[in-house]
């Protein structure tokens, strides 16, 4: 029942140190912006065992960032430009049920267009998954691909590439979640430059504005 909830969150307040409240009531500075699925096995805070506070948190089913959703933009714009996070985590997880939707001919409905581009990265990697011998080892490929697929795509937003472009530093990760066991994997794809993102999702420096210069050796 909903009233479970709201008794323990008062349970919840009472045992948290009342400075915590204190300090977060003036604002937040978190040192990370982190997207993760909406499933609720994976809840953002808990399974980094981080506090109100520490993490700026965008969920959605299968921690998807597109180039077209105006909600992931704005998290990500107001993260980068006016929190200035140095880092952002994409944490997908394995068995993740966007996934295999995505890889069903199923009709899901509405969600379908959602999982769209998890289907386009199927289709882009089909060769590495169709060599692998089950249902079971192509979705946790999947689950994996999707979260490249992701870092790869944030890098190439407007957002991060102007954020590079003023000399902001930005490193995108890549991590992936066991539900059995609750570890989380570093995938290893790490981008933190324009130099990693094919040229013609560059921005070039504004004529307006004066190029960045080496710092002065003198
Ligand atoms: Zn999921």
């Amino acid at each position: 029942m909903p009233n479970e909830l709201l008794k323990r969150n008062r349970e919840w307040a009472a045992r948290q140190e009342a400075d915590l409240f204190d300090d977060l009531t003036d604002g937040q500075s978190p040192r990370f912006l982190w997207i993760s699925c909406s499933d609720s096995r994976v809840p953002a805070n808990e399974i980094v065992d981080c506090h109100p506070g520490d993490l700026f948190v965008h969920r959605n089913i299968a921690n998807r960032i597109d180039h077209d959703d105006l909600n992931g933009l704005s998290v990500l714009q107001y993260a980068v430009e006016v929190l200035q996070v140095p880092h952002i985590v994409v944490c997908g997880h394995y068995r993740c049920g966007g996934v295999k939707a995505a890889m069903e001919t199923t009709d899901h409905g509405l969600i379908d267009n959602w999982l769209r581009p998890i289907k386009d990265c199927y289709h882009r990697c089909h060769s590495e998954l169709d060599a692998l011998a089950d249902e079971q080892a192509r979705w946790d490929r999947l689950c994996e691909l999707n979260v490249v697929d992701q870092v790869e795509g944030i890098a190439r937003t407007t957002v991060v590439q102007k954020a590079w472009q003023r000399g902001q530093n930005l490193t995108i990760h890549g991590w992936i979640y066991h539900l059995s066991g609750g570890l989380i994997q570093n995938l290893g794809v790490e981008i933190n430059s324009p130099e990693q993102v094919p040229a013609i999702y560059r921005i070039a420096p504004s004529q307006n504005e004066p190029a960045r210069e080496p710092s002065a050796s003198r």
